[in-house]
């Protein structure tokens, strides 16, 4: 969320769109079904929104770049570990989380 001001996600929806970086060599259509911020911090509302999206439909829950790579002022966010484990607790082994997007 601190990062809104700054992206609005394009590059996000490009590399989906060309399958490139983390979406290499995924061979079925990529259906977006949501984009969502993590609510601020430290994160807490990230794991409600991402089992909404779950409950939606989605197979697959992507962090941004913005979030573990620090994308594009080089300040990742400090809470991201405790954020996916916190998400994957919640939603399940099943779903794959994906580290970065691109
Ligand atoms: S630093 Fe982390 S918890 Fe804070 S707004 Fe960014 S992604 Fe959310």
């Amino acid at each position: 969320m601190q990062t809104e001001d700054m992206c609005p996600g394009t590059t996000d929806f490009k590399v989906i769109k060309e399958k490139k970086l983390a979406f290499e060599g995924v061979q079925d259509e990529i259906e977006v079904i949501g984009f969502i911020s993590c609510g601020g911090c430290p994160g807490k509302k990230a794991i409600t929104r991402a089992a909404e999206m779950v409950k939606r439909g989605a197979d697959t829950i992507a962090f941004a770049s913005c979030i573990t790579r620090g994308n594009p002022i080089g300040f990742a966010c400090p809470h991201a570990d405790k954020m996916k484990s916190a998400i994957i607790a919640k939603v399940g082994e099943e779903i794959t989380i994906l580290d970065y997007t691109h």
